[in-house]
């Protein structure tokens, strides 16, 4: 996407300042933690503390030491009690739906795609699935401080409708695939449902839909560019699987038609028009210095999914070298038949070591750059660091507040350290997204969880029956 002029933040602060208010009259804002280590993740690597945060409306109004309180009242004061406070997690890379099939097929089956994977979706997949596991993910990663969850998956609008319902945001592609799929009988049909889903949801405060052609194996050049000039003309992002594996080209050559001697993946996509800032591409993997800089030049976003190319063995990223070579890199987990788990804390472990190993180099990421690549880096794939992926004035209010007080973040020497190498999701124990808290004290406020467990082991106990045919 075209990067926005930060004329907005700007104007914003300037607004801040003017708006100092004489001694003795008190902003109104509406929501203020205070008394909280604030990691800002700013330029300048500011951190607070003690700091305080104050939201106003669906954006942070002021960031700084204790004199805010003075300066503000809200209703609502979020007391942290010396908790860390940082801009919420953003999850690049996911298929939230397959939620409902976590666990099954993990017992060492060789052809788990063709064994489990396709069956499964085949036979169950259905609306009312999709949105009820949506919202047990959207649950689960709001739980886990995850405040922007990319997506890809199908019927992407019940997938927008439990995300939307929870209260995070979602930058959700529909996806576009060369074979019949449950919201799109005739090959490429999620072209037209991804137009349809993009009019009825362009302009939502919290869901950014999108368009996401597969990947670059089960959709020709033509359908490529057709989901390319959709995302044009509609300003969305589009979302892709890309050198994810080794054997891609021959994938492409095999299925899709013959491919250019010599070239790589990213040479190809870049020869047939394809790249663009408004593509996230997921993976990455198998990619040379002259792909590298290809995808600079066409700031390409880069979701890094270190743990599951690790479980799923389809290689190492030289997520490293693309961090230094300055491209615009943040995380992901893959879909949770991949990745199991959905939060983002444990993605920074795996994004260390799998670097570090590569490397032969301990010093790779350090925790500071860790939780950089989890929000910040996140931001700017989408190319939305004007208004996510830190705490300053201006942008939206998506911030979380860890447990600084639990056993395993303790001892707080460098907080970096504390919250990317050592917190677990159930540290995370406020969720605010868009100025709204989303949990509070580990309570999630937004859904009646008794009608979405009833929904939940409904679909659950029909999957567990479905699966004892596949064994
Ligand atoms: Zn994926």
């Amino acid at each position: 996407m075209a990067r926005r002029p930060a004329i907005a933040r700007l104007l914003a602060a300037a607004a801040g300042l003017l708006a100092l208010a004489p001694a003795g009259a008190a902003e109104r804002a509406d929501l203020i933690v205070s008394n909280a280590l604030v990691l800002t993740m700013d330029g300048s690597g500011t951190v607070l503390e003690p700091g305080v945060v104050v939201v106003r409306g669906d954006s942070i109004a002021a960031v700084g030491g204790p004199e805010l309180l003075a300066r503000y009242e809200a209703d609502t004061v979020l007391d942290a009690g010396g908790d860390i406070a940082m801009p919420g997690m953003i999850n690049l890379h996911n298929h939230l739906p397959m939620v409902a099939f976590r666990g099954l097929g993990e017992n060492g089956v060789a052809d788990r795609l063709f064994r489990f994977f396709f069956p499964l979706e085949k036979a169950l997949l259905s609306r009312e699935l999709i949105r009820t596991a949506s919202r047990q993910a959207a649950i689960e990663l709001a739980l886990s401080g995850v405040t922007l969850v990319a997506d890809m998956y199908y019927h992407e609008d019940e997938v927008a409708r439990s995300v939307a319902e929870v209260g995070i945001r979602g930058v959700l592609g529909e996806t576009v695939i060369g074979f019949p799929v449950v919201d799109a009988p005739e090959p490429f049909g999620g072209l037209a449902y991804a137009e349809r889903f993009i009019a009825e949801w362009k302009g939502h405060p919290l869901v950014t839909p999108a368009v996401a052609p597969h990947a670059p194996y089960t959709v020709p050049p033509e359908w490529l560019l057709r989901s390319k000039a959709l995302a044009e003309r509609e300003g969305v992002p589009v979302l892709i699987h890309m050198a994810e594996f080794a054997h891609e080209r021959e994938l492409i050559a095999e299925r899709i038609g013959a491919f250019p001697a010599g070239a790589s993946v990213v040479r190809y996509l870049e020869d047939i028009g394809f790249l663009s800032d408004a593509l996230l591409a997921a993976h990455v993997i198998y990619v040379d210095a002259e792909d590298q800089q290809i995808l600079k030049r066409r700031d390409v976003g880069i979701a890094h999914n270190p743990k599951a190319n690790g479980r799923g063995n389809t290689g190492m990223s030289p997520a490293w070298e693309m961090f230094e070579n300055g491209l615009d890199l943040g995380l992901g987990t893959d879909g949770p038949m991949s990745s199991n788990q959905m939060d983002v804390l444990d993605v920074m472990t795996h994004a260390a070591a799998v670097a570090r190993f590569l490397g032969g180099d301990a010093t790779r990421f350090t925790p500071r750059e860790l939780l950089y690549l989890a929000t910040v880096g996140g931001a700017r794939a989408l190319d939305r660091e004007d208004e996510l992926g830190s705490l300053e004035v201006g942008k939206k209010a998506d911030l979380v507040i860890v447990d600084a007080h639990a056993p395993n973040v303790q001892p707080v020497y460098d907080p970096y350290a504390s919250v990317a190498l050592g917190a677990y999701p159930e540290n995370v124990r406020t969720t605010i997204v868009n100025g709204r808290l989303v949990v509070r004290d580990r309570v999630l406020l937004t859904v009646d969880m008794d009608a979405h467990w009833r929904e939940w082991t409904a679909l659950t106990g029909r999957v567990a029956e479905f699966a004892k045919t596949l064994e």
